[in-house]
């Protein structure tokens, strides 16, 4: 009798360890381990997402027929320890996770196993489209690591939005048509939401007691927990609201977490969905006219480009990856990350969405979160935590390259070639977050003046010797040369104010 041990992030009837047990013979493992669930703070919905999408993934295996050992256990060794006990097993295959902690205590493990002369079998993870060894040829040791390059070939190999060899409509990239600012009366289509079943709240209450102590409610709680809901969800946001997922996907409004936001990250991460079936519908939605080539093409590079690219600098780049500090900085995550209890409106509004909701959308986490998180030199570690434990979609294979690298330029420019900082500026031009805020976004020094200006313009003074030779940062450092030395020495002071407020929590 053979073993498919599967893990809460990777709950897919399509993947290859399916395909080589024998439904009558075989035994399915699912361990929901308590211990893992406590290795960060994890968000509450986060975990009634995960713990519900497996308790209910089990349901669906044993109506198919499937033998599964469910077990809610302390630890995943207690779990295979009985599980071994009890079906004494010849063979266990699983698909190796991409997160490096779980392959590390998996590969020791195996070896253990393998002493004791079991056979253990490891898999290829299949929700991804690289193959995992793939990303030593597509991001080689000695050259640069380009985003734009692998979303080309990954286009070409996968034959999407491709006509005769050459992109649809002329350009590999519609960026630059999908950043508009918000206007009023601006107003977008619903996600499709799903109430929890008997099963969810069972899960909800599990969590509410077990972990009270953890970030966030659960009083919104309405994701997909099942792949049948999963494929609803899809179909709703290619039918529904992909149109107008292009022109707004950077403005932020007050009110309006979702916007036209697809929201299906949370279940494509742990395998309720196949990235090529989300690619596929997109790429149909477009050739039945139902969205422009601009929306389309932005909403596939986030999966088929941004989502494989990050996870294969996570592979290419991991242990050490996990550590980069390149700025050095050393603040503690400040207390308004984790309750919202600041005057600053922009981050209210976010971090509050974040714990009602378990998430926020991509500008939110890199221009308002990340970007304030850099300027006041929060340590990258502490951010990276902050975004694993907060989201509901987030897994360290995501998290690691996003913030540490995108978000805060923290490996010094592997996953981006400048910084990802501005003042209040871009906030105010990119949301309505600005008109509801105590302070002033206009004003640089003062005690209303918008914190992300004097922040701003203190981090790159701070930064200088080692950003301003970066050609993209030029036009940054020629308007700082164009300040004067009171004038610098004045936002330097502000900033000093801003960040000992920060610390005392009354920013
Ligand atoms: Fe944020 Fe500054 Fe705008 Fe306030 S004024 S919402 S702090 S950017």
């Amino acid at each position: 009798m053979k073993t498919l041990w599967v893990f809460g992030n990777q709950l897919s009837i399509n993947s290859e360890g399916f395909s080589k047990i024998d439904r009558e013979e075989d035994v399915i493992l699912l361990i929901e381990a308590k211990s893992r669930a406590l290795w960060k703070n994890y968000h509450k919905n986060k975990l009634v997402l995960i713990f519900s999408a497996m308790r209910h993934f089990c349901e669906e295996l044993r109506h198919q027929g499937y033998r599964v050992d469910y077990r809610q256990v302390e630890s995943f060794q207690e779990g295979w320890d009985q599980h071994k006990q009890e079906y004494q097993p010849s063979e266990v295959m699983l698909h190796l996770p991409t997160d490096w902690m779980m392959r590390q205590l998996l590969l020791k493990w195996r070896n253990k196993q393998k002493t004791e002369g079991l056979t253990v079998s490891f898999l290829e993870e299949p929700f991804f489209l690289v193959k995992a060894h793939d990303w030593t040829t597509l991001l080689p040791a000695n050259k640069t690591w380009k985003l734009d390059s692998v979303y080309r070939k990954l286009r070409k190999q996968f034959l999407i939005l491709m006509e005769n060899e050459k992109p649809i409509g002329g350009k590999w990239s519609y960026d630059s048509e999908n950043r508009k600012p918000p206007k009023q009366g601006l107003s977008f289509v619903e996600p499709l939401f799903f109430s929890p079943d008997e099963q969810t709240k069972e899960v909800i209450d599990y969590v509410n007691k077990a972990f009270s102590e953890n970030p966030g409610t659960t009083d919104q709680f309405n994701l997909p927990v099942t792949r049948q809901e999963a494929s609803e969800a899809l179909s709703h946001f290619i039918q529904m609201r992909l149109a107008t997922f292009g022109d707004y996907q950077d403005a932020m409004l007050e009110g309006e977490p979702y916007m036209s936001h697809s929201l299906i990250s949370s279940a494509l991460n742990i395998g309720l969905l196949t990235p090529l079936e989300v690619i596929h519908q997109a790429e149909e939605a477009f050739h039945n006219g139902w969205a422009s080539i601009a929306a389309t093409e932005g909403f596939i590079r986030q999966i088929l480009g941004w989502r494989e690219y990050v996870r294969g600098i996570y592979l290419r780049a991991m242990p050490e990856y996990k550590d980069v500090n390149f700025f050095h900085h050393e603040r503690k995550l400040p207390q308004l990350y984790w309750d919202g209890k600041t005057k600053m409106n922009c981050l209210h509004q976010t971090v509050t969405e974040v714990v009602t909701y378990g998430y926020s959308h991509h500008i939110q986490r890199l221009m308002v979160l990340g970007n304030f998180a850099n300027l006041a030199q929060v340590n990258p570690q502490d951010v990276s935590n902050w975004f694993n434990t907060m989201y509901t979609d987030a897994h360290d294979w995501v998290v690691l390259p996003n913030v540490l690298g995108m978000a805060l330029y923290a490996d010094g420019g592997c996953m981006s070639t400048k910084p990802y900082i501005s003042s209040g500026q871009y906030i105010n031009k990119m949301s309505n977050y600005c008109k509801g805020c105590h302070y002033d976004v206009k004003q640089r020094v003062g005690e209303c003046a918008c914190p992300y200006n004097a922040l701003y313009w203190h981090f790159l003074m701070t930064h200088e010797e080692v950003l301003s030779i970066n050609p993209r940062m030029r036009m940054m450092y020629t308007l700082l040369d164009k300040m004067s030395s009171e004038e610098k020495l004045k936002i330097s002071n502000q900033a000093k104010i801003h960040l000992a407020l920060l610390d005392k929590g009354q920013l």
